[in-house]
């Protein structure tokens, strides 16, 4: 393990994440979301930040990139599928590039659906993933730029990694995607359990994040759109993955 993360809440429901390398003291910012509390996190950990890692263009994952590069000149890595609405993009990358963090290396994956260009960070020795707004904990990003069947393949590559690997989403909507899941998957006795344990978690304001691929495989509704009960309980019994993913992504947004 050759990165410490520093994860602390920011706007009303962000989380902001500083990675830090331990060999060479590189620091990134995953995303900008409030850049005085990402300073005051920095300034608590004696940290000097050295990258920004943009999922995103949304003001709330890249408002903060001018602020924190005019004080800091750090270096700001982001999608190049939306390098134009990323503030002082210096390198763009895409599926497959590789970003090192000091000595500390993060493989690159696209995963479209809830923008155009939305892309993640695998910092695969580490076992941790920056995951933006693509995959929430029992829940994924809104499609707002992208398809059903683009949003399904991004899940796929995130679940695609080892179940133990921990999963970094941008935002604490754990307690409404276990309100969501459950009328969608009521018979899930894993997702039951989750989510009273949620509820307790969260009366005492500990973070549900991050969580893990093995425990959204086990309870995450947007993943389980091959699961029969869970079709028949939305009334898609005979249809495909994306068909139920989507009836599913469509429930929730007006959930
Ligand atoms: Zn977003
Ligand atoms: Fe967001």
């Amino acid at each position: 393990m050759a990165i410490d993360i520093h994860q602390f809440p920011c706007l009303s429901d962000n989380y902001g994440f500083l990675a830090h390398d331990r060999d060479t003291g590189a620091v990134a910012s995953i995303d900008t979301p409030d850049p005085d509390a990402i300073n005051a996190a920095l300034s608590e950990k004696g940290w000097t930040l050295s990258h920004i890692l943009n999922t995103h263009w949304h003001p709330d994952h890249a408002g903060g990139n001018a602020a924190l590069k005019e004080k800091w000149s750090c270096e700001i890595i982001g999608p190049r599928g939306e390098a134009s609405k990323i503030p002082g993009l210096d390198r763009a990358v895409g599926e497959g590039d590789l970003v090192m963090l000091g000595k500390s290396r993060a493989i690159v994956h696209d995963t479209p659906g809830h923008t155009a260009g939305h892309i993640i960070y695998h910092f695969e020795d580490d076992g941790s993933a920056f995951v933006g707004d693509t995959i929430f904990a029992m829940g994924c990003g809104r499609l707002f730029e992208g398809t059903p069947e683009q949003m399904w393949g991004s899940l796929q590559k995130i679940i695609a990694m080892p179940p133990e690997t921990k999963l970094y989403c941008a935002h604490e909507y754990t307690k409404a995607n276990a309100a969501f899941a459950l009328t969608v998957d009521p018979q899930n006795q894993d997702l039951r359990a989750r989510a009273a344990e949620v509820e307790r978690l969260r009366a005492k304001g500990v973070p549900t994040v991050p969580t893990s691929v093995g425990a959204e495989q086990a309870t995450n509704p947007f993943l389980r759109a091959e699961n029969e009960q869970l079709k028949a309980a939305i009334g898609m019994t005979g249809a495909n993955a994306v068909e139920t993913f989507a009836e599913t992504r469509r429930r929730k947004d007006s959930f």
